[in-house]
């Protein structure tokens, strides 16, 4: 019996690992030179493959069908922890529940993980193109040395996502599917970047500029974080973990608000006591800095919701510095976006995750339609799906040859 996993990302790594443990030799097929490159990136500022935390709360950060849940309930944080610990890599848990690698970087993991799933059955093909089905019903690959064949036992796609092409995850795959009727959900950023229209000063003096220590909200989701003024707008850190509502808000009303409370820790009356000071011939920059510690970019963002002088009026200034509007008018490239929604509809998989409309054909990893927030939640969920993928193609082996 032989299994294809098409996609060496952690979804299709872990479905060859579900299959090669029930005894089933895997060839895993990527298009790039090498394998996991975007699970590589996503180590590189420190992987953070799953998140402890409460399980009610943990389970809350997805959104995509409740099959989704059962399966990151089954191989969740404390599940990913056991299978690093059992490839050699240790876990460290940061303060607000982030799972990392003791190691931080992906590369040791990856390296061990390819090792053991190689010694184990697993046979790799680098630059393999899958290109969809020859008019005989094989997998169809294209190589540096043409097109090859394959006629697998049964197939698991963990073909990814549809941003940082550059990495391998570039979309290509929907229209193959699509033409074999398999419903799809068309691509959409999450945990992206958005667009704002800063005047020229702050494009100029602010752009790269992070904003630290706020309160982020939007469409009544809030988040302690921080975030970075962009050329176009705002990304990083508290935007991602608000981009599902303000990708949602924005789908509904054409634009969204994003809220910064830039003094989270100190009550709106004192604030306006604080103001309320006299100022004597102090400047209301001075003012504020020396009365709030608002300076640089924060009062630079106070200047641009106020479209120029900050309100004269202590109680309208003290409201509008724990509620700075940002307008959001659209989503950064989808490219560049951390993750992507849409894919392979809930509807056209079964509980195993195969393809209704493609006996023996499982599914994987991003490529499905689900979302999530930063913080680990995207690769557990890559490995929970892979982890149901490979063991739902097992158990149809095994069924199918009876
Ligand atoms: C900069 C960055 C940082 C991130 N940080 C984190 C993080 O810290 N924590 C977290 O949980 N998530 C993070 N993510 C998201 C996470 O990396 C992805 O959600 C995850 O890698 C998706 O896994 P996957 O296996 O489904 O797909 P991928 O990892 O995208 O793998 C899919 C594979 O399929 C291959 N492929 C595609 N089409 C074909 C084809 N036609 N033929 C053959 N092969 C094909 C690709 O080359 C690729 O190797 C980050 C993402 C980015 C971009």
């Amino acid at each position: 019996m032989r299994a294809a996993v098409i996609g060496a990302g952690p979804a299709g790594l872990m479905a060859a690992e579900a299959l090669v443990a029930r005894g089933v030799a895997a060839d895993i097929y990527d298009s790039m030179p090498s394998f996991g490159r975007k699970f590589l990136m996503a180590g590189k500022s420190g992987l953070n493959i799953s998140h402890a935390e409460d399980r009610e709360a943990f389970l809350s950060r997805y959104r995509g069908d409740a099959r989704l849940q059962d399966m990151v309930r089954a191989f969740g944080p404390g599940e990913i922890t056991d299978w690093m610990a059992a490839l050699g890599i240790a876990a460290h848990t940061g303060p607000t529940g982030r799972v990392f690698p003791e190691t931080m970087k992906a590369s040791p993991l990856l390296r061990a993980w390819l090792v053991r799933l190689q010694a184990a059955g697993a046979a790799l093909h680098a630059r393999h193109r899958w290109q969809g089905w020859d008019g005989s019903g094989a997998l169809l690959f294209g190589t540096p040395e043409g097109e090859v064949t394959a006629r697998p036992d049964v197939t698991v796609l963990a073909l990814g996502g549809a941003s940082w092409k550059r990495l391998g995850s570039d979309g290509a795959w929907a229209p193959l599917l699509d033409a074999k009727g398999i419903a799809l959900a068309p691509f959409g950023p999450s945990n992206c970047g958005f667009l704002v229209d800063w005047s020229d000063h702050m494009r100029k003096k602010f752009a790269g500029a992070p904003v630290k220590a706020v309160r982020l909200s939007a469409d009544g989701v809030e988040t302690r974080s921080e975030f970075v003024i962009t050329q176009r707008g705002v990304e990083s850190g508290g935007i991602y973990t608000l981009s599902a509502a303000l990708v949602d808000e924005l789908q509904r009303a054409g634009a969204a608000t994003l809220f910064v409370d830039l003094l989270p820790d100190t009550d709106l009356p004192v604030i306006a006591g604080k103001l309320a000071r006299p100022r004597g011939k102090q400047s209301m920059a001075n003012h504020l800095r020396k009365s709030l510690g608002l300076s640089g970019v924060k009062l630079a963002l106070l200047h641009e919701a106020a479209g120029g002088a900050l309100p004269g009026e202590t109680g309208a200034l003290a409201r509008l510095i724990k509620a700075v509007p940002i307008r959001i008018t659209g989503t950064a490239p989808l490219d560049e976006a951390i993750s992507t929604t849409g894919g392979v509809a809930w509807a056209a998989l079964d509980d195993a995750l195969m393809l209704r409309g493609l006996p023996g054909v499982f599914c994987a990893g991003e490529m499905i339609d689900w979302d999530a927030p930063t913080g680990g939640y995207l690769i557990t969920a890559c490995l929970a799906t892979g982890k149901a993928a490979g063991e739902g193609a097992a158990d149809w082996l095994q069924a199918s040859s009876r």
